[in-house]
């Protein structure tokens, strides 16, 4: 068994201690400041008499340290060092799940937590329930008063049937052995955690939510979030990117959201009406005749893709064929015509395309595709009109 040294002091970041057991690169030893990971917190690194500490996990009762290149022996002397600054970062971001989602149930009391994950380069939970970004505006407020505070952080080992746990987030169903360590932030919060923390919400400095995105399973949020001199520097990089966002709108930042409405909606006339006129000049397209057979061609600007393709739908309903593009920052093409007449459209589409670096596909009589710029859209249009015509001479309808 090994002396879990972090529980008792989660701020002890060198000991020394003897090697217990050598099980190829992974070390054993009698006492161990490594904290081997768990409640989502990823695992400790450091050095063990100078050689590097790359991996830490529980085994049983004991700790298990993978030191590639040591030459330890059983009985060995070693001065274990951790990785201080690392390990910091996780315990505040430990600390600052517990204090975050603790203040995010307190606004959404049916509030579920899912996963948790706290690592160097992210830090997140999981949660099921309602969550929007006016709560956790709110539930902040409640984080940012309780580091104000200073509340103590603290631990104590209750019996499981201890009435206390019936105020405490505890998972029974994940708690083996008679006892649980439970983990109270002041008179706030209460949650069972085997894992290490500081001992003051002061030292937190700031808990900042950094984003709110849909996870997995669906209905889920994924909470991210950063903690200490990190919010700090995200909170003022996100501060002065909404100055320039609402000035780029001639907005202000208490605006800059009912702008940014208006400026959609704005979008989404404009798009509409786009369509509208769009389908009109389509529909006015006057065809050509060749041998009996109707070709509507035309190159648009900024043309839906789906009126294109709708108006080409439309159009070889008769004994028709068409070329039809649209050019924006990309150029597409559609190349159709009625299924009685034969024409290979995917092959005319591919041979106009590949003159310009593009490419498409579909189906015999409907063939659609793009071309990554606008650059050579005529000439494709011209090669496509061409083939038309080539194809429908060279058939025998
Ligand atoms: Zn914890």
């Amino acid at each position: 068994m090994t002396v879990f040294l972090y529980q008792s002091d989660p701020y002890c970041r060198e000991f020394d201690a003897r090697v217990a057991e050598v099980r190829g690169e992974w070390i054993v030893l009698d006492r161990t400041a490594f904290y081997p990971g768990g409640g989502g917190q990823e695992p400790d690194r450091g050095t063990l008499s100078g050689t590097a500490v790359v991996e830490v996990k529980k085994d049983n009762g004991s700790i298990l340290h993978k030191t590639p290149g040591h030459a330890f022996s059983v009985g060995d002397e070693v001065h274990g060092v951790i990785d201080w600054q690392r390990r910091f970062d996780l315990m505040r971001g430990h600390t600052g799940e517990h204090l975050l989602f603790s203040c995010l149930q307190s606004i959404s009391p049916e509030l579920q937590l899912v996963k948790i994950s706290i690592a160097p380069e992210k830090k997140s939970v999981i949660v099921s329930g309602e969550l929007d970004w006016d709560m956790v505006c709110q539930a902040e407020r409640r984080v940012m008063e309780a580091i104000a505070s200073g509340l103590p952080i603290t631990e104590r080992l209750v019996k499981r049937d201890d009435p206390y746990l019936t105020e405490a987030r505890v998972k029974m169903e994940r708690i083996h052995g008679d006892t649980v360590r439970v983990v109270e932030i002041g008179d706030l919060d209460r949650a069972a955690c085997s894992g290490v923390h500081v001992r003051n919400t002061s030292e937190l400095g700031m808990v900042l939510v950094t984003g709110l995105t849909s996870a997995r399973p669906v209905g889920d949020l994924e909470v991210e979030f950063e903690v200490g001199d990190r919010a700090k520097a995200r909170a003022s990089e996100l501060a002065i990117m909404s100055l320039r966002a609402a000035e780029a709108l001639g907005s202000t930042p208490n605006d800059l959201l009912g702008a940014l409405g208006n400026m959609i909606r704005e979008k989404e006339r404009a798009a509409a009406a786009l369509r509208r006129y769009g389908a009109k000049a389509l529909d006015g397209l006057v065809p050509s005749d060749i041998n009996g057979v109707k070709l509507y061609s035309g190159i648009f600007e900024n043309m839906d893709k789906k009126t294109v393709a709708d108006a080409a739908t439309r159009f070889i309903k008769d004994r028709a064929m068409c070329v039809l593009g649209t050019v924006d920052e990309r150029f597409m093409l559609v190349v159709a015509s009625n299924p009685s007449l034969k024409v290979d459209c995917v092959a005319v589409l591919n041979h106009a395309l590949s003159k310009i670096g593009g490419r498409g596909g579909g189906k015999p009589n409907f063939a659609t595709g793009g071309a990554p710029t606008g650059e050579g859209a005529e000439e494709a249009m011209v090669a496509a009109i061409a083939a038309m015509t080539d194809a429908l001479m060279s058939s025998d309808i």
